[in-house]
């Protein structure tokens, strides 16, 4: 099958070192929210991976040492022989479809706070740690040195010992030793692992070797390595140190897996950087460098550009973190031809703020991910219909489309109503905002698969009420009519209407139908969301010329973008177009004049002038026609279930996930979708016999 298509050269094997893929797919390590602390669903989430054809599939950092200590985040842990059984359930999984697993080995030196642990922490140099926590490294003497090699060496066999077939050495995102030994910004040491850049290479150098040498040819030797920091002069870059690194490393590793730092700039959004394999001028010189086989990432979901990088000679294999999570059967569906059927990553980097939050991974365009061993989902498989036969859906945002997808597949006949002119909901919407527009991928990937399907009826401009579907008499009925911004300022910091009157008010609903404020004069932004809607209208205002006083209770601009590594860029960007920016007040009423406000803390009021308001608070549930039917038509229907965001307002990965568990649910045993609430990896009561 291979070949058919134009992508053949993705499918050839690449030997690296004493190992070989079977093909250029290559999942690089990801963090994911289940590490150590759930590692039944890791090794199934890994497993899924290699299923859907990933030649390569990796783990995602893993501490070597207590001394490097990540809690509370879910990581992986290589701490001693008892977590080799843990890592095993994942080799297992990964080997089972003919593929190789990575284990990414990690001393994260001061970047680990060693909370649980409470073991010192190391640094090449004296230094803060990098949390904010009144703590310090200290500066790792030369015992300190020797007992970090016997670490990384030791948690070397284990990982062999856990059928690990390539073990890193990592030296990437600001986050380790090796990294930290290299970058001036934290080595100031005088002796022979400070100074020069042989000096400060000097433990990358021997780790390398002796990871090498207790692998002894079993398994291949990988080096994480960022060649460009994107800070110019005041960092590595990859035409002077970075490049220079790889001279004098270049036939040590087996394998190449490059990339820049830190890990805002390696996993970047869309909405910042809206290229896929952004990343390739940094790393496209080492190809040139070294013999041995070269990985790359940069949001790669086109084959196309994946088979010119091939053959063009910048990577020898297509590295993914996020385009492998947002579908883990990329690499099948390219095999088999079936490219219009990949999920996009729309880089959006929620699957990023679960690992912050240290819950399981999820993600926006693939609602199984991280539920692959809890539900026992698979993203590509669902069970066929049970008795009934027909089902209506109302709403075609990213909740309906997902449910009216889904039950399709399930072979139901499906009929799906919207209101609107064009199907899509919110991410069509959202995705004309400013820096949002591969949002629209949620919309296009859903639609093109319900248009494939002969079982499904799709009707735009239908505004359905309770007694059209009432008269439908379809006995299914999953209502997906999402929700709406409130205009009268409820939110977090009041639950009722704020005084708000002679000022046109605006949400972020106008915003995304083109209706904008007047350009006349000031428009206050209140931001008591705090997600990322305030400051992406806050962008789009300014872009579109208008003046925007953003005022927001929290002490930064949209909070909740630190868990999607963007908020210092969202905060650059709007400084920099020349929004002025008012934190740690709320909005207490506004009149002709403008906008009263008062100090977060204090309670101080303060009036700002301004022409209009633009309030991005909260959502109202559309829950009318849900209300209608259950009130007016009861017993009319087997089913009527109110879903996504018309049943609990929050993320567009949310909503997708909402429709995709309806349909998962719809006919199945109750007792069983309720038994996965509580499926969860208990804490083993054994002591380790006291060791
Ligand atoms: P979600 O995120 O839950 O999918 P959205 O707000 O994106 O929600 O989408 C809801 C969709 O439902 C909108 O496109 C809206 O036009 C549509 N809708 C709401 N009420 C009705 C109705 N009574 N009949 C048909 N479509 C409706
Ligand atoms: Fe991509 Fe967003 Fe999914 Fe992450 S959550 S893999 S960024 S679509």
């Amino acid at each position: 099958m291979s070949g058919a298509n134009g992508y053949s050269v993705l499918f050839e094997p690449v030997k690296i070192g004493p190992v070989t893929t079977r093909n250029r797919f290559y999942q690089v390590p990801h963090c994911n929210g289940l590490g150590h602390v759930r590692p039944q669903a890791e090794a199934a989430m890994r497993g899924m991976k290699a299923e859907g054809g990933w030649g390569v599939v990796c783990t995602q950092e893993t501490e070597i040492h207590p001394t490097s200590d990540l809690g509370p985040y879910a990581e992986n842990r290589i701490w001693d022989e008892h977590d080799i059984p843990a890592l095993r359930l994942m080799t297992q999984a990964v080997h089972e479809h003919g593929s190789l697993a990575g284990i990414q080995l990690a001393h994260n030196g001061y970047h680990a706070p060693n909370h649980l642990t409470r073991a010192p922490v190391l640094a090449p140099s004296d230094m803060p740690i990098e949390s904010a926590y009144p703590k310090q490294a200290r500066a790792m003497d030369k015992q300190d040195i020797r007992d970090l090699r016997q670490w990384h060496r030791a948690a070397a066999r284990r990982a062999r010992e856990a059928g690990f077939d390539i073990v890193y050495v990592y030296a990437g995102h600001n986050m380790t030793l090796p990294q930290h030994f290299l970058l001036p910004q934290y080595n100031d040491r005088s002796d022979e692992y400070g100074g020069s850049l042989e000096n400060r290479l000097r433990l990358t150098r021997e780790l390398l070797e002796e990871t090498r040498e207790e692998l002894d040819g079993h398994c291949a030797v990988a080096f994480r390595f960022a060649v460009d920091q994107m800070m110019g002069p005041d960092g590595m870059q990859a035409a002077e140190e970075g490049r220079a690194v790889v001279e004098m490393l270049a036939e040590l590793p087996d394998l190449w897996d490059v990339n820049v730092s830190d890990w805002s700039n390696d996993s970047q959004t869309t909405r910042f950087q809206p290229q896929d394999g952004f990343q390739v001028p940094y790393i496209e010189f080492v190809k040139q460098v070294t013999s041995k086989p070269v990985v790359g990432v940069g949001r790669f979901t086109s084959p196309d550009l994946m088979t010119s990088l091939v053959n063009k000679g910048v990577l020898d294999l297509i590295g993914a973190a996020r385009p492998s999570i947002a579908d883990p059967f990329l690499p099948s569906k390219i095999e088999a031809g079936r490219i219009e059927e990949i999920r996009e990553c729309i880089g959006c980097n929620i699957c990023v703020s679960a690992d912050t939050l240290g819950v399981p991974i999820r993600c926006t365009q693939n609602p199984t991910m991280g539920e692959e061993w809890r539900r026992k989902w698979h993203p590509e498989k669902i069970a066929a219909k049970g008795r009934e036969e027909a089902a209506l859906v109302v709403g075609s945002g990213p909740a309906g489309l997902e449910c009216a997808m889904q039950l399709a597949k399930r072979g139901y006949d499906v009929t799906l109503a919207e209101a609107r002119p064009e199907f899509g909901g919110r991410a069509l919407r959202e995705s004309r905002l400013k820096g949002l527009s591969a949002w629209k991928r949620v919309t296009d990937n859903q639609l093109w698969d319900l248009q494939q399907r002969g079982n499904v009826q799709m009707f735009t401009d239908s505004p359905m009420t309770a007694e059209e579907v009432a008269g439908l008499e379809i006995p299914n009925v999953f209502l997906a009519t999402g929700a709406t911004w409130h205009r009268d300022g409820r939110g977090r910091s009041s639950l009722a209407p704020l005084p708000i009157e002679g000022l046109p008010a605006f949400t972020p609903d106008d915003i995304m139908v083109n209706d904008l404020p007047p350009e006349d004069g000031p428009v206050l932004l209140y931001d008591d969301d705090q997600g990322y809607m305030g400051g992406v209208v806050a962008d789009h205002l300014a872009e579109a010329g208008r003046k925007v006083i953003l005022v927001t209770p929290g002490a930064i601009v949209s909070a909740f973008t630190d868990l999607t590594l963007e908020q210092s860029r969202v905060q650059t960007a709007l400084i920099e177009a020349g929004v002025e920016i008012i934190p740690l007040h709320s909005l207490q009423s506004a009149d002709a004049s403008g906008a009263t406000l008062a100090c977060t803390y204090t309670g101080r009021s303060r009036h700002i002038p301004c022409a209009s308001l633009m309030m991005v608070t909260s959502r109202a549930r559309d829950t009318e026609l849900f209300d209608a039917l259950h009130d007016g038509y009861a017993g009319r229907f087997t089913t009527l279930e109110l879903l996504g965001d018309a049943a609990q307002p929050g993320l567009i990965a949310d909503a997708v996930y909402a429709g995709h568990m309806a349909a998962r649910n719809f006919e199945c045993d109750p007792a069983q979708t309720d038994a996965d609430w509580f499926r969860r990896e208990l804490i083993s009561l054994d002591d380790m016999g006291g060791k």
